[in-house]
């Protein structure tokens, strides 16, 4: 049997490989920042990390994550109902509170929890989810793990939402849930429109703002705050792997009753390890650089201004949209990951994208830009580009 599995997924690999469709992890012998060093020893520039703001590496975020490490400890080795609930996860709840506007913030180890387990507390058999077909794969995980009927409409198609909302008018509780921002094309969802829609068919709405908390809205509370729809969310689960410093946890916030029940019910919550100490004092740190000035938030979205804007110039096709992910569609799988080697040959380390983590033939290149860019970098960056895109005839 064992070995009919391995020579079967032998096979599977091969096939993977020859499509394109493999993925090979490289070697970073540095810490995360704009530019880091790979294992070949060459020094790079970084165009692929969620690090929007820079604070990856920040030396407030480590000094705060050291201390908070000597005071509290490494680790707790408890989850949180028996004896892992320290004053700083308190402290971390009500401070993620404040700056997303809600009742109250439960702490997970990843957002990946957060979505997996923020579904099935919440909404039984009588009840329907309407869900993006582009939403994270954590979101979808997290809706197959509950017994609510599932709907699903074409990515930010606001008329297929509302026929979605008049099928499943007879059930219980409907909730909409949807990415803020979508990792794969940087677009933002509509909000206003399905805030209307939800309002209109009395829905709740569940916003993953992941890719937006900490850089979107004036000053970086999220696409809420982007489109002014405070008070509008009933969800919010968002990550404190990517602009808040990027280390990892995760939290779902909103209102007080749905916050409490997920307390009683979430099972990733339940029964799963207490955020470290570290890790907390570095969230608390991060958050507190953001009230202090929106210098960062600015930084990285003039910087993806001024690459979209010279990216186009150059004629290539770039997935329009206002975030700091830029994608750049190559469409074809293998020319999308030579594409990828022959940046990183110009010292540009950038990640093609293909299936299955985007549809087939629509393979890319997805840069993301950081307040950690300067000018100079994000002009070689631009340079490099335009060298291999006429090199493979891209543009
Ligand atoms: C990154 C991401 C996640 C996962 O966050 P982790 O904290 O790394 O588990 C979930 N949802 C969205 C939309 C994301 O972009």
């Amino acid at each position: 049997m064992s070995k009919n599995i391995t020579e079967e997924l032998r096979e599977q690999l091969e096939e993977q490989k020859k499509d394109g469709l493999y993925k090979s992890e490289r070697v970073i012998v540095s810490p995360q920042e704009s530019e880091i060093k790979i294992s070949s020893g060459e020094k790079v520039l970084n165009f692929c990390a969620n690090n929007y703001l820079g604070l990856s590496n920040h030396p407030a975020i480590i000094e705060a994550a050291q201390e908070t490490m000597n005071r509290w400890g490494y680790g707790l080795s408890s989850v949180r109902f028996i004896c892992g609930t320290l004053e700083i996860h308190k402290e971390l709840e009500q401070k993620v509170s404040e700056f997303l506007r809600v009742d109250d913030t439960l702490l997970y180890a990843a957002c990946f929890d957060a979505n997996s387990g923020v579904f099935e507390p919440l909404f039984g058999e009588e009840s329907a989810i309407i869900s993006d077909q582009l939403n994270h794969a954590s979101v979808i995980d997290g809706v197959r793990l509950c017994k609510a009927k599932r709907y699903r409409y074409r990515h930010s198609e606001m008329d297929e939402l509302e026929e979605c909302l008049k099928q499943s008018q007879s059930e219980k509780h409907r909730i909409i849930a949807t990415d803020g921002v979508f990792s794969m094309d940087g677009d933002l969802a509509k909000l206003p429109e399905i805030c209307d829609l939800a309002e209109k068919y009395d829905a709740l709405v569940l916003v993953d703002d992941s890719h937006a908390t900490g850089y979107i809205g004036k000053t970086g509370r999220g696409t809420f705050e982007h489109f002014g729809l405070e008070g509008k969310i009933d969800l919010i689960t968002t990550t404190f792997g990517k602009s808040l410093g990027g280390a990892m946890g995760g939290c779902t916030a909103g209102r007080k009753e749905i916050i409490e029940m997920l307390r009683q019910k979430s099972r990733p919550y339940l029964f799963s390890n207490s955020l470290a100490p570290a890790i907390v004092g570095g969230t608390l740190k991060a958050l507190e650089l953001l009230l202090q000035s929106t210098e960062l938030q600015e930084k990285v979205m003039d910087n993806a201004k001024y690459f979209r804007k010279k990216m186009i110039e150059a004629g290539f096709t770039i997935v329009p949209g206002e975030t700091a992910i830029v994608p750049v569609m190559l469409y074809d799988e293998p020319r999308a990951m030579e594409m990828a080697d022959l940046m990183l040959r110009e010292g540009i380390y950038v990640i093609g994208f293909v299936y299955p983590v985007v549809p087939r033939g629509k393979a890319r290149i997805r840069v993301q830009l950081s307040a950690a860019h300067d000018k100079e970098q994000l002009d070689q960056a631009i340079s490099a580009f335009i060298k291999v895109g006429k090199k493979l005839a891209v543009i």
